[in-house]
């Protein structure tokens, strides 16, 4: 396993040159190598070219390399064994888009929910007042949705492209990353209070008082760096658990406030909450136990991993529940607001 004594952080901050020692533990006919160096010149606080393993390795080189030889920020998951992207500079990540690496499905799956999004948004607010009848603030409120979701996906798609450049633009990116789920969230949560407390304004102004506040208060946790440690990550998982699962309180005052389970209403959108649940604990589930590839490691390198299956997911949540939103916002419009009994 190669050991690096400085952490590229460091590096970045500090001199324009450095050396340091890259030391494997065991070569592979169980001789220790003796102790390499790495050279690493850098040219505005990226990196220039290296030697590794005693190899040139150039910025424009796109090799792909084994979860033995990238330096730790980069080994999240050490059940994916190929296929890592390593010392690219930011202009050779764009590049990478295009090559076949163990990220390029979280890539794309979030870049081109992006897209998705951003064409949903523009067929919205062409065709909204013929498609729906709304008023204004429907479609404002339709609109920040979709906002919400695109710069989820964009911080995503970001993160997963730019991560390998150096230990810093990884961390600066992850904490996009952790602020696109947040404000992904309030894309869900935004709609969802709107339209679901449609015809009890005093009850809607409310809870999206409270979410706004929720949101802010998780915002406020993000502005302090030791959120993004891995110290912390048990304590995020919760944050994004509670704030998740907090949606579950107006449901069912809702439910109570439109007359009960029997109502159209109710039986017509409790299933679409139901469902985005599911979607959402399921892609949960996938992200924190690592599965499949805990299962097989190596078998999941490219196609099938737990973080691919959770990108995929979450992107399906989101269009599930600006659907929902849709048919709701439609059902008022046939039906007016229902008179709870
Ligand atoms: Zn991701």
């Amino acid at each position: 396993m190669s050991v690096f004594r400085a952490s590229y952080a460091d590096l970045i901050t500090s001199r324009p040159v450095v050396t340091y020692n890259h030391v494997p533990s065991m070569a592979v006919n169980g001789n220790t190598k003796p102790t390499q160096s790495i050279h690493l010149d850098i040219d505005n606080g990226l990196f220039t070219n290296n030697q590794f393993n005693g190899q040139f390795v150039s910025r424009q080189d796109h090799r792909l390399y084994e979860f033995s030889d990238v330096p730790a920020f980069l080994r999240g998951n050490p059940f994916i064994k190929t296929g890592y992207r390593v010392y690219l500079s930011r202009r050779d990540c764009f590049k990478s888009l295009f090559i076949w690496s163990n990220e390029s499905i979280n890539i794309w799956s979030h870049l081109l929910g992006f897209i998705v999004f951003f064409l949903l948004m523009l067929y919205d607010n062409i065709f909204f007042t013929q498609v729906t009848r709304g008023t204004f603030s429907d479609r404002v409120i339709v609109t920040l949705g979709l906002l919400c979701f695109q710069f989820c996906m964009l911080c995503s798609a970001g993160y997963h492209l730019f991560r390998c450049e150096s230990e810093l633009t990884d961390r600066s990116w992850f904490a996009y990353d952790l602020t696109g789920i947040s404000v992904g969230l309030l894309g869900c949560y935004l709609p969802g209070v709107y339209f679901g407390f449609y015809c009890l304004s005093v009850w809607r102004d409310i809870y999206l008082i409270i979410v706004s506040l929720l949101f802010v208060t998780v915002m406020l946790c993000q502005t302090d760096p030791r959120y993004y440690s891995e110290k912390y990550y048990w304590s995020r998982a919760l944050l994004y658990c509670g704030l998740t699962g907090y949606g579950i309180m107006p449901t069912f005052h809702w439910i109570y406030l439109s007359g009960g389970f029997h109502t159209e209403l109710v039986q017509m959108f409790t299933p679409d909450v139901a469902v985005v649940y599911m979607l959402g604990m399921t892609a949960f589930y996938f992200y924190i136990t690592k599965t499949p590839e805990k299962c097989f490691p190596g078998h999941f390198d490219y196609i099938g991993s737990s973080h691919q299956i959770w990108h995929i997911l979450i992107v399906f949540s989101f269009l599930w529940w600006h659907k929902s939103g849709y048919d709701m916002l439609l059902f008022y419009k046939d039906n007016s607001c229902p008179v709870p009994e």
